[in-house]
């Protein structure tokens, strides 16, 4: 082989930051902290204060590859954290506060973290765990003295304060690239949760791959706001790439309902905002009840869950906001498919323009491939479903000290099996069918889900839709819709078969349609199948 002459110069995440503050030193981050009020600073603050953030981590014992978590909304604190952990050797370990005592329980012990970063209103999560940690030495509560409660945490210890004398410069070491820098849990919807352990060279890569032109352009001028948590698979990659082009952050902190979300919005002038298809749900409900609209927002970024079309066609026709795309998992850093519809947009017209947009784009550096359940290949013509599997420099080797986990969703050729099925277009279009837990077998074939929930909810009074499968005698299987109306609007079991009928094959009709006030979410924000399933574990179908 004749090796390239390039210099071998590692890809380390703290480079990310240190660009920002001397390439764009005046492109800021604004956070909506949890003490209430909007804290304004810029790249080259940031980097100062992760500097002192490296020393005082120094101090308190922790280093290389020690694992350190945070449980905290998006603020520019978490963000420092993502920084000058990372930058020190150690691992910022991200954890959804939304999940269950025993899997918080479960996650800090399997992961042994060495110390705690909670935000304020989260202490009291933290006060019910520190008992049953062992591992875990230090509390720290990201406030300053001011604003620091009581506690019955021995061992907490004030953020502000730690940082209060500590010197604004850090000698960051020079790390091989693949150290790890960052560690986030699956939220476990069965079994335990997984960890995946992303590296320094993982995580850049990914950061530049999301920013490839045509997905979202970020430059200078944008202001991004992920609304999808700091602690739900790193924001989406969101706080490393607006630091590599210089694009100014918007930090929501605790409060994600419409009416706040849409002040920040307005007083920072954001650009680009990324969340789960339920955060622009519920943003668009209360546009539409207030009467208010978005003066700075061109695009919004859903991804996590299928997202209806009847989302897309309502943000652009009524706010002339353009809605984009991702698919991606914890396991995946998480994008490997963004936006960008190829050239079938270009000549799409109507309501077929909105269909293209269902469809995302496979990612440089991310390889996509569909099999069947003999693990034989499956044409990527747009129609044949098969299980998604990828692998790519951002797609983890294996769960972090989990073999039984590893073993099962790796093939023998190294590729990771994703649960999710979907079809594959030309021009690497990716569109996502179901889960294959989620998916429904009546009379040996499938019926998605996703696109079940996508024509309901294009009927103006459903707010909400989940298809699951139902045991039936004949069919082994048939289709129940459970569906949530927007207030103030009324419809019965047969207006949603009418508007049904048509838009799906007839063997598609669902076999019992059932009204509720809310449908269970998971801690990321997702329609929660199953505990559905379990509700509905009891119920009879009219056709059974
Ligand atoms: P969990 O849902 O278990 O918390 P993740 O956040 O890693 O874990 O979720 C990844 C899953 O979310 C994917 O496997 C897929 O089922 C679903 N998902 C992500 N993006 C999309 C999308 N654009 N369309 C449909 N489903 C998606």
């Amino acid at each position: 082989m004749l090796s390239g002459r390039m210099m071998d110069r590692p890809l380390l995440v703290i480079d990310i930051l240190r660009h920002a503050a001397e390439a764009f030193p005046a492109s800021r981050i604004a956070s909506r902290t949890v003490e209430g009020p909007i804290h304004r600073y810029t790249y080259a603050d940031a980097f100062r204060r992760t500097a002192k953030l490296a020393h005082a981590l120094g101090q308190l014992g922790i280093g290389d590859g020690d694992r350190v978590a945070t449980i905290a909304w998006n603020t520019y604190r978490h963000f420092e954290l993502y920084y000058g952990v990372s930058g020190i050797g150690a691992v910022c370990h991200t954890i959804n506060p939304r999940l269950f005592a025993d899997q918080l329980d479960y996650i800090v012990n399997h992961a042994d973290d060495r110390a705690i970063f909670v935000d304020l209103n989260l202490v009291p999560l933290v006060e019910q765990l520190a008992d049953r940690c062992a591992g875990v030495r230090h509390v720290v509560i990201m406030t300053d003295r001011e604003h620091m409660p009581r506690t019955s945490l021995e061992q907490a210890i004030c953020y502000e304060e730690i940082l209060e004398d500590m010197p604004e410069t850090f000698d960051w070491p020079c790390l091989d690239e693949n150290t790890a820098a960052a560690m986030c849990y699956t939220s476990g919807t069965t079994g335990n949760p997984k960890g995946s352990l992303y590296s320094h060279r993982s995580t850049v890569l990914h950061a530049l791959g999301v920013l490839a032109p045509g997905i979202f352009p970020l430059n200078r001028e944008a202001v991004v706001m992920p609304v999808v948590p700091m602690f739900h698979v790193q924001a989406w990659g969101q706080p490393y790439a607006a630091p590599i082009c210089g694009a100014s952050l918007v930090l929501p902190g605790a409060r994600l309902d419409g009416e706040s979300l849409h002040q920040l919005m307005e007083s920072e002038g954001v650009t680009l905002a990324l969340g789960v298809p339920t955060i622009w749900l519920g943003l668009l409900a209360w546009l539409r009840q207030s009467g208010k609209g978005l003066s700075t927002v061109a695009r919004l970024l859903t991804g996590g869950a299928a997202a209806p079309l009847s989302m897309f066609r309502a943000w652009e026709e009524e706010y002339g906001v353009e809605v984009l795309q991702g698919w991606g998992m914890t396991e995946t850093s998480p994008v490997c498919a963004c936006g960008a519809y190829g050239s079938a947009l270009d000549v799409a017209e109507g309501d077929e323009r909105y269909v293209c947009k269902l469809r995302q784009q496979r990612l440089f550096g991310v390889e996509l491939r569909l099999v069947d359940d003999d693990g034989q290949p499956v044409p990527a013509d747009g129609i044949a479903q098969g299980e998604l599997q990828c692998r790519g420099p951002w797609v983890i080797d294996s769960y972090y000290n989990d073999d039984a986990a590893t073993s099962a969703a790796f093939t023998d050729d190294g590729w990771f099996r994703t649960g999710d099925v979907a079809t594959l277009a030309a021009e690497s279009m990716l569109q996502i069918t179901d889960r294959t837990k989620d998916m429904i077998k009546s009379g040996g074939e499938w019926i998605s889900s996703i696109d079940l929930e996508n024509e309901v909810m294009s009927h103006p009074a459903v707010a909400e839709a989940a298809a699951i499968a139902m045991p039936h005698p004949r069919w082994q299987e048939r289709p129940m819709l459970i569906v949530v109306l927007n207030p103030d609007q009324t419809a019965g079991s047969d207006d949603i078969r009418r508007h049904l009928e048509g838009r799906i094959a007839k063997w598609w009709m669902p076999d019992d349609i059932v009204f509720v006030d809310d449908l269970p979410h998971t801690a990321t924000g997702k329609v929660s199948k199953l505990q559905l399933r379990e509700r509905f574990r009891d119920h009879v179908l009219p056709t059974a």
